[in-house]
């Protein structure tokens, strides 16, 4: 893993795109967006955004980004998938058909707050890992991660539940950290 990611892809096929490459100039790196194979030559590290998690799987194979993707994050660069990205790096989707990159071995339910908490911000359980503590996490229909396989940490929960989690370079978070100020997602993962 680089020391200092500069170069960070930002999959641009559907979501909060402009949110991400914002906080990622906030701790120093450059925004590339991704939309071609072609676009992720000489990227550091990648994040895949939130959204909607069957458009962007859609758009996905539809561009021909599946193979490339898997082989990006197979390199060992870092990836982060946040609230849909989450989504498509699970292994598995438990509640609606989503083809996912199986990168990550959860099992995401998607909007798994239900309706009457479509969106929420809350700090994070005590007890997150070095340099998490009192983060704050806005959901937004959001999933959640579960059945974590053993290679999987859990970086921060919320309710006791994971919202953050790590399998060697792959990040997963069920919340949105590209909004509001606090960069630690972005620079824990570069
Ligand atoms: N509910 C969305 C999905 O299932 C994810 C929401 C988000 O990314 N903010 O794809």
């Amino acid at each position: 893993m680089p020391a200092a990611a500069r170069r960070v892809g930002v999959l641009a096929v559907q979501g909060d795109v402009e949110a991400h490459a914002r906080a990622l100039a906030r701790v120093g790196a450059e925004a590339f967006r991704v939309r071609r194979e072609k676009d992720l030559d000489g990227l550091d590290a990648l994040v895949l955004p939130g959204g909607e998690s069957t458009t962007i799987a859609k758009g996905v194979a539809r561009l021909g980004l599946t193979e490339p993707l898997r082989e990006f994050a197979r390199a060992g660069r870092p990836v982060l998938g946040t609230c849909a990205g989450a989504i498509l790096l699970a292994r598995e989707v438990e509640n609606q058909p989503v083809p996912t990159l199986g990168l990550l071995d959860v099992v995401a339910v998607r909007n798994a707050y239900g309706t009457q908490v479509d969106s929420f911000a809350a700090q994070v359980d005590a007890g997150a890992a070095p340099g998490l503590d009192g983060l704050r996490c806005v959901f937004i229909r959001a999933p959640q991660l579960r059945r974590p396989g053993d290679e999987v940490e859990v970086l921060a929960r919320v309710d006791g539940r994971p919202v953050l989690v790590r399998q060697g370079n792959i990040f997963a978070a069920t919340f949105h950290p590209e909004l509001g100020e606090d960069p630690r997602v972005h620079r824990l993962v570069l």
